[in-house]
């Protein structure tokens, strides 16, 4: 279990380096740690927080938020992800979907007053003490506990909460830790999003820290590595990849502020001398676009992660020349799998790391089907399936949608598309949903993407289909064009029809200052489809 874990790991190196919070100057050893954790848990069992509650967490990256993802955990409260990004309306679904008693939230974050979100929400707060609110929009929701210096009425202060347990043992808490089971739900996350909206995984003890041990072997962690983690903690990349992987193998966190920053990043990494760094594709691309890159000194970089969206060969090159990271890895995962299914080696040929996600994880079983559910020969493209211990018990109370995807043998149908080779090497080659019918051709964007970022004015290319009357769907692309550049639609087109066959040059071209995203840095081509659908009239 996750309590066991952390024991495990501040028993061995209770002096060593747990984490560091550079925006919040905090520096715990995995003793200073463990204490911190048992002190918020405490104060949760004093509100009534039992085991099986769901605890919601609303806020950035910060000290708050790990302290929360391992105090649930020790009593066997359900941690429950809320995206940073969620605005009132999506705050109010998750919370009532997964039914939290409790929620841990930042007074803000960025441009977003939480509190005031909060107060419309909740106006009974205002006349409540804390703890006895009926909220009519959230009825579930017992307890409101807010970080920071000046705690709403009718919310319990972060601090003052932690304060509140110190009458409850060590002891206590362990006897309610021994009683854990490691087949226990203790993890809601929402999907990133990317095709739809967010699909709530519940993910238990099992599942997340063998996948954190499992990644952290790969990339040959110690407790001498330092990694710096800019991803979001919200997802499981932050949390089961990162903060659980580190905890696993006794390594040190680095949390360089709030959210993805490239100077930030780069800076914590110099200054902390970071041995890790994890990312998407596209953080890399902003970190080594920033003009005074050559200031930081990253030579203390030696592996990391790379995952979540497939990487321009041409960025994984720079990555490795720039940014030292000569054993970075490619991970491929999702969240209903705990996350990481697939991860290239530190050693594997560089070659075989700039065009696959490596190979399966030790203890998960995989298999690639056409259509009508053959496994497809070594080399086809099919749809990827999985399965093993990684798996989700299902999307929480959601039987239809968990049948739809784990059928009845286990296997985990990922929605995604790839190939194996004879070594076992996996390529992502797209999505289900997103590849193209285009009169009656097969059309996967990801491959004429790949040919656009070929172009040294493209700084990011995203290919989709839009309906067309005539052929179905036609091909789309929207591209963002490096600075001072004066590229045209027939300039883009006109560059493929030299390269790529006729029926996949893009018929649309339209060039955007920047992409949307989820807040883990995907592109949402639902949402560019929308729009292109709606500028097109
Ligand atoms: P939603 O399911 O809500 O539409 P999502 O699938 O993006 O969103 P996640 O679980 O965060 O939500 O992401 C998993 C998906 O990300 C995978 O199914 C795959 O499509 C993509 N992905 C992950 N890693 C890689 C990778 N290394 N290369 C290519 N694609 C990847
Ligand atoms: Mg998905």
């Amino acid at each position: 279990t996750i309590p066991q874990l952390l024991a495990q790991t501040a028993a061995r190196l209770p002096d060593h380096p747990a984490a560091v919070f550079t925006r919040q100057a905090i520096r715990w050893t995995y003793r200073d740690f463990e204490r911190e954790v048992d002190r918020l848990a405490a104060g949760l069992l004093t509100l009534g927080i039992e085991k099986g509650d769901r605890v919601g967490i609303w806020a950035p990256n910060c000290a708050e938020w790990l302290l929360t993802q391992f105090a649930t955990a020790r009593i066997g409260a359900i941690l429950v992800c809320i995206n940073p990004a969620y605005r009132l309306s999506e705050l109010e679904y998750a919370l009532n979907k997964v039914g939290c008693a409790a929620l841990v939230m930042a007074p803000r974050h960025k441009s977003s007053d939480y509190v005031a979100m909060l107060t419309e929400l909740m106006p009974e707060l205002a006349n409540a003490t804390p703890g006895a609110c009926q909220a009519a929009r959230v009825p579930m929701l017992r307890h409101v506990i807010v970080t920071g210096d000046a705690p709403p009425a009718g919310t319990t202060g972060f601090d003052a909460l932690c304060a509140a347990g110190s009458g409850v043992s060590v002891e206590t808490l362990d006897q309610i830790s021994n009683d854990l089971s490691p087949q226990d739900a203790i993890n809601i996350q929402f999907t990133s999003g990317t095709t739809g909206s967010p699909k709530g995984a519940c993910l238990t003890h099992h599942n997340i820290v063998n996948n954190a041990h499992f990644v952290t072997q790969t990339m040959q962690f110690t407790e001498a590595d330092r990694l710096c983690i800019p991803v979001p903690f919200y997802h499981c990349f932050g949390m089961v990849m990162g903060t659980l992987g580190c905890v696993s193998k006794g390594a040190t966190m680095v949390i360089p502020g709030e959210g993805f920053d490239a100077r930030t990043t780069l800076e914590a990494v110099t200054r902390e001398k970071c041995t890790a760094l994890y990312g998407v594709p596209t953080m890399f691309v902003n970190a080594l676009e920033l003009a005074d890159f050559d200031a930081f000194d990253l030579s203390s970089l030696r592996t990391g992660i790379m995952a979540g969206a497939p990487c321009p060969i041409e960025v994984m090159r720079q990555v490795q020349a720039r940014m030292h990271m000569h054993g970075v890895t490619i991970a491929y995962g999702m969240t209903e799998t705990s996350p990481v299914s697939f991860q290239s080696n530190v050693d594997d040929p560089l070659e075989k790391r700039v065009s696959s996600v490596g190979r399966i994880h030790p203890h998960v079983e995989v298999k690639i089907v056409d259509a009508t559910g053959n496994t497809v020969k070594t080399g086809e493209q099919g749809e990827l399936l999985t399965r093993g211990y990684s798996v989700m018990l299902g999307y929480w109370e959601d039987d239809a949608q968990t049948a739809a995807s784990i059928d009845a043998q286990g296997w985990m149908h990922t929605g995604d598309l790839a190939r194996l080779d004879a070594d076992g090497f996996c390529t992502i080659t797209g999505r289900l949903k997103d590849m193209i019918l285009r009169g009656g051709e097969n059309i996967y964007p990801r491959e004429i993407e790949e040919f656009l970022y070929t172009h040294p004015d493209i700084l990011q290319a995203q290919v989709f289909g839009i309906p067309d009357h005539k052929l179905g769907e036609a091909v789309c692309a929207w591209i963002v064009a490096r600075a001072g550049s004066d590229l045209t639609e027939t300039d883009v087109q006109d560059f493929c029809r030299s390269a790529i066959a006729h029926f996949k040059v893009p018929a649309y071209v339209s060039f955007k200052d920047e992409l949307p995203m989820t807040v883990t840095g995907k592109p949402q081509k639902f949402v560019m489809r929308d729009r292109m659908v709606k500028e097109l009239g």
